[in-house]
């Protein structure tokens, strides 16, 4: 990304904080083509806290394909048939660190294989291992697409230790021995950018495989091999940075 379109998204992130300050307006959600709203609301895309004035559960409504998130079409919880999370916990962003998952199960390559997918994933997350809801932020599929999980800026249950201060990823399938196709790729990278957008994600973010701070494989030898040669990816050992209370605005 250049110089010029991160001052760009800087500018207009700090533009929405102060018009919510001196206004208290929805200004920030309107003018990136959303609509403000309680969060309890069907969305047709996916919510985004910080850019409507009111109440921490008052969010913003991003239509799927929407704004900085043209390029990658994003499925909400009500098209993949999520269950309602037994609670959620509103996380501070932007986040500064970001780690890839895989689920090692089989991929999918179509929205209804791969919304059964997530369906499962929930189940197993919800029930068996007993958490609030599905653990990731996003789950991407082999058809392109993202699949909503908890969301932006929900803490998750993905990277032990990091849940409070990171957003994952998990791409659908097993990459121990291959790598996720071409449209699984280019939705991560275009939901990163979506999420850099949406002022989730600082613009200096670093990236990590979940193996970087957990006796794991995950996200397998070859999508971990391939992290490796991204821009963001941080070959350091990540450093926790200080976790900060979610505020509403
Ligand atoms: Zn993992």
């Amino acid at each position: 990304m250049t110089m010029a379109v991160n001052i760009i998204i800087c500018s207009a992130v700090i533009l929405g904080v102060v018009l919510r300050a001196v206004l208290g307006s929805d200004v920030p959600c309107t003018s990136a083509s959303g609509t403000c709203q309680e969060d309890n609301i069907h969305c047709s895309g996916s919510y985004v806290s910080g850019l409507c004035s009111g109440h921490a559960s008052r969010r913003c409504c991003m239509p799927s394909g929407s704004g900085g998130c043209s390029n990658v079409n994003i499925i909400s919880r009500s098209q993949w048939g999520a269950r309602n999370p037994k609670h959620v916990t509103a996380m501070h962003v932007p986040v500064h660190e970001f780690f890839i998952h895989h689920t090692e199960s089989p991929s999918c390559s179509s929205q209804s294989e791969c919304s059964a997918r997530v369906r499962g994933i929930q189940n197993y997350h919800m029930d068996s291992r007993g958490w609030s809801d599905i653990g990731y932020n996003f789950l991407i599929g082999e058809d392109g697409k993202a699949y909503e999980g908890r969301a932006w800026d929900r803490i998750g249950a993905h990277t032990y230790g990091w849940n409070d201060v990171a957003i994952a990823f998990s791409i659908m399938g097993d990459y121990s021995n291959k790598l996720p196709n071409d449209a699984a790729l280019h939705a991560v990278k275009a939901m990163i950018e979506c999420g850099i957008q949406l002022g989730q994600i600082t613009p200096d973010y670093k990236m990590y495989g979940h193996r970087d701070v957990r006796n794991t494989e995950c996200p397998g030898d070859s999508l971990y091999s391939l992290i490796n040669t991204w821009d963001h990816f941080d070959a350091n050992v990540p450093i926790k940075p200080t976790p900060r209370p979610y505020r509403p605005t």
